[in-house]
Parts: C-alpha cells; structure tokens; sequence
C-alpha cells in the first residue's frame, strides 16, 4: 500500500489530505505542519475572526475528529527541513525521518519583512498565521490607533477590522494609489473613499524610514504615531524545503498542470507555486488564494488516485470589506483595455479587463452576477461586445456576441 506524506497542514494540504481519501485513495496518508492548529482558514483572521464575529471553530477546515476518522496522521507542531528525493525521505527539525512514495509539498507563503532601521522590533506586527491574528486583535480596542504598513488587501481588511473594534486606523502605501499592484485604478479609487468615509486615514505615496517607540517614521522625517503598527507588504513562497530536493523554483515550486513538480513522486500545491494558467493560455503564474489552493489540492489528489484531471478553473479571489463584497475573476495579463459596468458611486460596479473582443479579468463590487457571468465568459473565451458590457442595463449573459 503507498504512502502520501503531505507537508504543510494549512489550506490546501488540509484539502488535499480529505480529497484523497474522498476519491478512494486507501494507502496512508501522513499530514505534517509546523503550527500547533489542524488546517484552518485564514481569510477570516483579517475579517469575520479578527471582529470577533466568528469563533475558533469556524476557522477549521475541518473538525479536529475529522482527520483520525478517516485515518489521516495528522502531526503538528513539526517543521520539515531537508528532502531526499533519491531516498524519497523527509527529515524534521526534531530528528525524525518520514518515509514517502508520494510527497506533496503545500508550504504555503509568509510574509515579507522589511529591511528597515526597527523592521526586526519585536512589537511589530504580522497577519499570516492565527498566532499573528491574535497579536494583532489585543490591541484594537477604542482609543487604539492602529498603523498599517502596506495597502494591499489584508492591509486594508485589518484597518476596516480596527475600525469596527472601535480603534483608529491609518493606511501607509509606498506606491501613488492602494491596491497598485493588484488591482485596476478605478478599484483603488474605490476603496480609497471607502475607507475614508469609515474614518480610516489614507497616505499615499508615503516611503518609511523605520520603526520607534512612538510609531512609524517617513523618509521626509514625518513621525506617524501609532500605539501599534501592521507591516503588510505581501508575502514569498516557502520554497526553501523544495529546493533541498533540487526541485525548480523560480518565485515558486515550478509545476505541471497536475501540480506535478519535475520529480514525478513530488507534487506542490497552494501559494507555494508557480503554475500554469490554463485559461490565460497556459502562462506561468503564483496565486495567493483559497481557490487555487483547492484547485491544486483537486489536481494532485486526482493525479495520484488516477482519477480523470478535473477541469480547468478560472483563477478568482474576494475580499471583504465593511459591507462591500469584492469578487475577482481572471488576471489581465494581456488586456488592452478596462470598461466599467455601473457607478462606482452607487456602491456597486464591475471593471471588466479585455484583450481584443475577450474579457480576461472582471472586478466585481458588490456585484455577484458581472463576477459569475464575467466568470463564466472569461473561461468560453467568448467574443463580448464592449457597448452592451457596458450598460448595466443588460444582463451579462447578453453581451457574448452571438457567433457565425
Ligand atoms: C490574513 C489573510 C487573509 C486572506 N484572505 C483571503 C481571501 O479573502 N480570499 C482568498 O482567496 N485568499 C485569502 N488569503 C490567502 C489564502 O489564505 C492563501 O492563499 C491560502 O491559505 C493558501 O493555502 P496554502 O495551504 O497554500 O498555504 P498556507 O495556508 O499558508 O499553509 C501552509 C502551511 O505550511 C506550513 N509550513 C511551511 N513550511 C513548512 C515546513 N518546512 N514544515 C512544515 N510545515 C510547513 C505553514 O506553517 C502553514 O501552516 C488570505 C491570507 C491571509 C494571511
């Protein structure tokens, strides 16, 4: 009987533990992480958790009873340090050696730290792990002012969080706008009076020198005070185990469009790859979600059980913020051009990115039929006529151009 030694018990080596065993998969399944929980979500621990709308056990992936029932040897608190691949062995940091026919790698992402004078403060502040949540939920509270390094999208989830515990919020962002690197300028245009009228203070263009007592120091020598301070300024790949074993890694482990690794006895799956994007034309790409976690997790575990390749999903992404619901689908890679689907300041709209007559990436506000539909043309590839997209008036399966 064959041995699956999956390392990393988050998101999408959880997934993969109970998706083999859902496609009949009977050898053993060993699941090893180094936190001390069983695979749990971390969307919420910028949102619903961190507000306290949500409780621990909201979080699991699945129950703690869940993974001795279906025979999955779950070992946490463990952190593997060393592959052979010719011995098909892993190595901990306790000494202990875990035997394997079949390895998959799901180590994640963890965040980026800065090199700043103060960036190694011990008071500073992350949010990747439940532990970093918990940090970080002790001091919001009324009369707190929180500061956050980075207007990315966990960045701004945990300034709305402050707000609604009641702290102060302030935003910092190197770059002209938030959201620059991931979203279009009309989203961050958005997001930006958003949080400005929930009371949250926006900087852009603002370059940190480092970290004091007192709070966050700009390079033009401005202080921000801050009882504490955020840095979220994205996250890398946890390659480093995969290049014990020689695997490619290149901002990722390199994977097939199984999430087959050049060693056909290693897979990798979740935020640690780079991964074909079949839809975008099999371009090479690593994500950061849940969706492409389960996507890869369905992969593999069909791949090892050979069970026919499960089809081929249009990358997407949400967040939530106050009371507005994003939904990303797509990447535009290629796109030529954005049109936007309704008023921004009704509150809800789309940006549709295009290249040629093809939509490849749809933002969605508060706006879940452009998000499905966008969806679900992204993957047809269907030709869309850009005059009737762009009246909201007429519903989003009537814009695909009816073909000769
Ligand atoms: C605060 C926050 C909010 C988010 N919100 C959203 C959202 O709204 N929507 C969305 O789609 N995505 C969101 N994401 C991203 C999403 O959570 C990740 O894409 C997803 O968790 C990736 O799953 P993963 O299993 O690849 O990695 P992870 O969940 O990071 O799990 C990797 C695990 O591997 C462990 N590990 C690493 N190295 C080793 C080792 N050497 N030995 C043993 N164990 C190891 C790590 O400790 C970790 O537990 C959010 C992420 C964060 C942090």
């Amino acid at each position: 009987m064959s041995k699956v030694l999956i390392i990393g018990a988050g998101h999408a080596g959880g997934s993969a533990a109970a998706l083999l065993r859902q496609y009949g998969f009977e050898g053993e399944i060993v699941l090893a992480g180094q936190e001390r929980a069983p695979p749990y979500q971390r969307p919420p621990l910028s949102k619903a958790w961190l507000k306290g709308e949500a409780g621990l056990e909201d979080l699991l992936l699945r129950p703690e009873s869940f993974y001795a029932e279906q025979n999955i040897a779950l070992r946490i608190g463990v952190t593997a340090t060393a592959i052979d691949a010719g011995g098909k062995t892993v190595t901990f940091a306790d000494g202990t050696v875990e035997a394997y026919d079949t390895l998959i790698l799901a180590t994640g992402s963890t965040a980026r730290k800065l090199t700043l004078p103060g960036a190694d403060r011990p008071d500073l502040l992350e949010l990747r792990t439940l532990e970093d949540a918990e940090r970080l939920k002790a001091v919001l509270a009324p009369g707190k002012r929180l500061v956050v390094v980075g207007g990315g999208y966990v960045g701004l989830e945990a300034a709305a969080s402050a707000r609604a515990l009641g702290a102060e919020a302030v935003v910092m962002e190197r770059m002209d706008r938030v959201l620059a690197r991931v979203a279009s300028q009309p989203l961050s245009a958005f997001f930006t009076d958003l949080h400005k009228k929930h009371g949250v203070e926006i900087l852009t263009g603002a370059e940190v020198a480092g970290f004091e007592d007192a709070g966050v120091r700009l390079a033009d020598g401005e202080l921000i005070a801050a009882d504490a301070v955020l840095v979220g300024v994205g996250a890398f790949a946890c390659e480093a185990l995969a290049r014990t074993a020689g695997l490619a890694c290149d901002n990722g482990v390199v994977v097939d469009e199984t999430a087959r690794t050049r060693d056909p006895h290693i897979y990798a799956i979740g935020d640690v790859t780079r991964r074909p994007i079949p839809v975008h034309g099999g371009v090479m790409h690593r994500l950061e979600s849940v969706p492409n976690a389960l996507e890869q997790a369905k992969q593999a575990a069909s791949a090892i059980v050979g069970r026919a390749a499960p089809a081929p999903e249009v990358p997407w992404f949400w967040s939530d913020q106050y009371d507005v619901k994003l939904q990303i689908a797509g990447v535009p890679f290629d796109a030529d051009r954005q049109l936007v689907r309704g008023d921004p300041a009704s509150g809800a709209f789309s940006v549709f990115h295009l290249a040629g007559e093809r939509i490849v990436a749809v933002e969605a506000v508060n706006a879940p039929a452009d998000f499905m539909g966008g969806r679900l043309l992204i993957s047809k590839g269907a030709p869309v006529d850009d005059v009737l997209l762009a009246d909201p008036a007429v519903s989003i399966k009537a814009v695909a151009k009816t073909q000769a």
